[in-house]
Order: structure tokens, then C-alpha cells, then sequence
């Protein structure tokens, strides 16, 4: 017969083990997806150059990308690609846009520090979070509740506390915070949305993927100008996934 102090020994290290193990389980998964300060700067140096390949030299949002980490915001069985030029699953059909096309409409925003911006997809936060790399007054709408939440909480954890969030339909934009002297909508529309327009401040910018629904769609940058008539430009050929109606 086994003495119970003896048996209350092994339980104990059975207990201690085990949980041993599933720390081991548990922990080492996330330490491999996860990146260490070193492989994080290199990964995020890999995707600038690429960006760079491109032809875009813009330094403000170049060095907006180069201060987020970009994996915080990637569902962890995808960080490993968090720094590739790719599109990714954040969940609920959505994705967060590749790097190349985050660069492109932040660029295209022409953003200073005193610029107020409104983005209408949410998503990750991804996005917001560059915008508030280069100016604090930043407004985020999404449509997806459980997406929103997420968003909030990443931001929150990295730092992004100024970032004001609404979960809505973003076609209504964000009548109480308008004018915006930037627009940015990164789902694609069927059309551009008439209250989007009303927000804009004069001299304002407005950047839209419009087209069909996974069709051919357009990335437009339509202006206001200083007598309230719109100009627009068709920028480039994009795929974004498509703006819902509640
Ligand atoms: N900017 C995001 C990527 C967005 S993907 C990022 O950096 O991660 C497009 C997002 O638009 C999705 O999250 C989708 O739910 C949201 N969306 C689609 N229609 C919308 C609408 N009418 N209003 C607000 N958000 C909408």
C-alpha cells in the first residue's frame, strides 16, 4: 500500500506536470506566432522596401506603417504573414487590406497633424491605427459588432485610446463629427454615398473603392472643392470586400 502522504506527493506532481504541460501546450504555439522586437523590426523593414518597390516614398506614411505592428491585428494563425504584401481573414468574412493598398489610400489622404479623418470599415483597426500614427482626430465606423469590439480592444492594448469608434452603417458617415477634411471607405460601394459627401470640408478628400460587388472596382478620390462642386479621379483598379446595408 502507497502511504497517502506519498500518494498526495504524486498527485501533486501530477497536478504541477500537467500543469506544466499546458502551459507548454498553450504557451508555445503563441511564442512561435508571435514576433520578438528584432523580427519585428526586420519584418516590418521588409514590408516597407516592398511598399517602396512600388514606387511610394511618402516618409509620413512610411514611418505611420513603420510604428504599428501590424500582428497585433492579424488573427494569430495568420501573423506569421502579418508583414507580407497580402490581404488577410480577420474573421466574419472581412479582411484587412495588404500593406501596399494601407499605404497607397494613406498617402493618397495627404493627412496632417491637425487633419480630421473618417473611415468607414473598421475591420482590424489596422487602418485607424496607421491614420493615428499621423493625426489624433481619427473616426471609425463599423458595421460588424463583434469586428468593432475586437478593434476596440486591440487599439486599446496598443496604445490607441484617442481613436473614437462607432459601430453603424457607415453610409450615414458621422453627422455629429462632420466636416472631415478626409474620407476614407475601405469596403467597396455600389455608389458613393450622398452623406459621405455632405461631410466633407471644403478642400476635403474622399477615397472609395466603387464597383461591383467582387467585380471590376475603381479606387475614386473625389474632392470638394472650395464653391462645393466635387471632382473625382479614378486612381486604380482595387478589390475590397463590399460595403452591406444594415
Ligand atoms: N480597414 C480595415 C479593413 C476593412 S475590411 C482594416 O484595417 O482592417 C472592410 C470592413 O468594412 C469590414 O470590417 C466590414 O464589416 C466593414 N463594412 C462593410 N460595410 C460597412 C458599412 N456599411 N458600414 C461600416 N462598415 C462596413
Amino acid at each position: 500500500m502507497i502511504p497517502i502522504k506519498t500518494l498526495m506527493h504524486r498527485f501533486g506532481f501530477i497536478l504541477a506536470s500537467s500543469s506544466l504541460l499546458y502551459h507548454i501546450f498553450i504557451a508555445v504555439p503563441t511564442l512561435a506566432d508571435s514576433f520578438t522586437v528584432e523580427e519585428q523590426g526586420a519584418a516590418i523593414e521588409k514590408m516597407l522596401s516592398v511598399i517602396r518597390r512600388y514606387g511610394l516614398n511618402d516618409a509620413k506614411t512610411l514611418e505611420a506603417m513603420g510604428r504599428v505592428s501590424r500582428h497585433k491585428f492579424v488573427p494569430e494563425k495568420y501573423r506569421k504573414y502579418s508583414y507580407s504584401d497580402t490581404p488577410l481573414k480577420i474573421g466574419y468574412g472581412q479582411t484587412i487590406s495588404q500593406p501596399y493598398i494601407v499605404a497607397e489610400m494613406t498617402k493618397q489622404l495627404q493627412l496632417s497633424a491637425t487633419s480630421k479623418v473618417l473611415e468607414i470599415g473598421t475591420g482590424s483597426g489596422y487602418q485607424a491605427a496607421v491614420l493615428a500614427e499621423i493625426t489624433p482626430h481619427v473616426y471609425s465606423v463599423e458595421i460588424i459588432e463583434p469586428l468593432l469590439k475586437k478593434a476596440r480592444k486591440t487599439l486599446t492594448e496598443n496604445g490607441y485610446t484617442d481613436i473614437r469608434l462607432r459601430h453603424g452603417d457607415g453610409y450615414y458617415g458621422w453627422p455629429e463629427a462632420a466636416p472631415f477634411d478626409a474620407i476614407i471607405v475601405t469596403c467597396a460601394a455600389g455608389h458613393i454615398p450622398p452623406p459621405l459627401l455632405s461631410q466633407l470640408a471644403s478642400n476635403g478628400r474622399m477615397l472609395i473603392p466603387v464597383g461591383k460587388r467582387f467585380g471590376t472596382q475603381y479606387l475614386i478620390m473625389v474632392t470638394k472643392n472650395t464653391d462645393g462642386s466635387f471632382t473625382s479621379k479614378n486612381l486604380m483598379a482595387v478589390r475590397f470586400v463590399p460595403l452591406v446595408r444594415k
